[in-house]
């Protein structure tokens, strides 16, 4: 039998199985789809930088551990199964055209400006150092001010799931795709039993990492989870040349350049239900955005577009706990817009919850049912 097993294999489950099985556990993880084939693929891979203080908030507290963890695991990653999962620090550029998005900003860098992390107001000089191909933008006024943040790192979100699956099954741990639980053997106050169309499986302990499934799927056992699904939908372009080189946002729309010239260019928050469809108006809005700032994008090519899920809470905050109502049931879901950055210190504290030991970071404010 196996200690624990995963409900779900995105990037949270797949890093618990992988921490849970660097700790000598026997992990297996079941997954509906295929691994990290939902939002932790769809997804653009940012990881915004975040210091490790014991004096900040909760959530603060996790995103500075999975910070510092991001750098060790993408190393340790590559040394275990030979994939590199792309992290690297590019910059980020938070840069407003209006007063609504230059609020919108000012409210993202303050907690970087409590934390004291670098973010340093631009000019027109600057930006040609930073990203020549906005500065057209910025003395034309369709820019009007903006912020570099140099420690804004980003991964790539394939490569990175494919690294944990590979090296989960380095670690031992079992990994079984196409399998949706969709019944749930409940006795005594535990779970005793999963149920799938390829069969039933038992572990000593569960844990619940169905992403934007979780508010569905965790009412089957009883849990109150405030998830739902947020649609992102994101357009990729080739322009052929490097024409934006680190991350840049403009309120919610943001560019995401990878080494190789391609751009991501996000996104949206659309509360869909759970419906995956792109759709014309939207992507040609990301277009425009594109266009319009980055005049040299004009000729881009259009490779693929597609939308994935975010798991939104209601307070912003994901569960992280132990269920109330069951003593073997563990949740990890609700990560919203940064699951994939609050990956790595997610694992290591679910990890220590599964294990017993105290957590690293104080669980309290992402209780189940608060
Ligand atoms: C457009 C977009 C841009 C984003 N950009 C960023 C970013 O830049 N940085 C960042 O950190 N985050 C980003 N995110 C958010 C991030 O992708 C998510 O927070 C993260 O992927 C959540 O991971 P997860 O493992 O909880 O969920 P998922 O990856 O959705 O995994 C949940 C898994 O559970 C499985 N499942 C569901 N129900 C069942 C069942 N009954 N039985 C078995 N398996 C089941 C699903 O098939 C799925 O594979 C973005 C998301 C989107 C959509």
């Amino acid at each position: 039998m196996h200690d624990v097993l995963m409900i779900g294999g995105g990037a949270v489950g797949l890093s618990i199985a992988y921490e849970l099985a660097g700790r000598g556990r026997r992990v297996h993880v079941v997954e509906r789809g295929e691994l990290g084939g939902e939002s932790s693929w769809a997804g653009a891979g940012i990881v915004p930088p975040a210091r490790e203080n014991r004096a900040d908030a909760p959530l603060v507290q996790l995103a500075g551990l999975s910070a510092r963890l991001h750098v060790e695991w993408a190393e340790r990653l590559r040394s275990e199964t030979g994939i590199d999962n792309g992290y690297h620090v590019t910059g980020a550029l938070y840069l407003a055209d209006g007063p609504e998005t230059l609020a919108k900003a000012e409210g993202e860098l303050a907690p970087f400006r409590a934390q004291q992390i670098s973010c340093e107001p631009i000019d027109s000089q600057r930006l040609a150092t930073i990203e020549p191909a906005l500065v057209g933008a910025l003395d034309d006024g369709r820019l009007v001010s903006g912020f570099h943040v140099p420690g804004e790192a980003q991964l790539r979100n394939p490569r990175h799931v494919r690294a944990l699956a590979e090296a989960c099954v380095k670690r031992g741990v079992t990994l079984t795709t196409g399998a949706p639980v969709e019944e749930f053997v409940v006795r005594g106050g535990k779970l005793v039993e999963v149920r799938t169309p390829l069969g039933a499986f038992a572990a000593e302990q569960y844990c619940l990492t169905t992403g934007a499934w979780s508010g569905r799927v965790g009412a089957e056992l009883g849990l109150q989870l405030a998830v739902k699904p947020i649609r992102g939908q994101i357009a990729l372009i080739n322009p052929g040349a490097t024409v934006i080189r680190g991350i840049v946002y403009v309120g919610r729309k943001y560019f995401v350049a990878r080494d190789d010239g391609r751009i991501l260019v996000g996104s949206t928050e659309e509360d869909v239900g759970f419906d995956k469809s792109t759709t014309a108006g939207t992507i040609r809005d990301l277009l425009d955005f594109a266009v319009q700032l980055a005049p040299a994008l004009q000729d881009a090519r259009v490779e693929r577009t597609w939308a994935g899920l975010r798991p939104h809470s209601a307070d912003g905050v994901p569960y992280l706990g132990r269920a109330p109502n069951l003593s073997n049931v563990c949740v990890a879901a609700g990560h919203y817009r940064w699951g994939l950055a609050l990956s790595p210190g997610t694992a290591v504290v679910m990890t220590q919850l599964l294990l017993g030991e105290p957590t690293s970071v104080d669980l309290t404010a992402f209780r189940i049912g608060r």
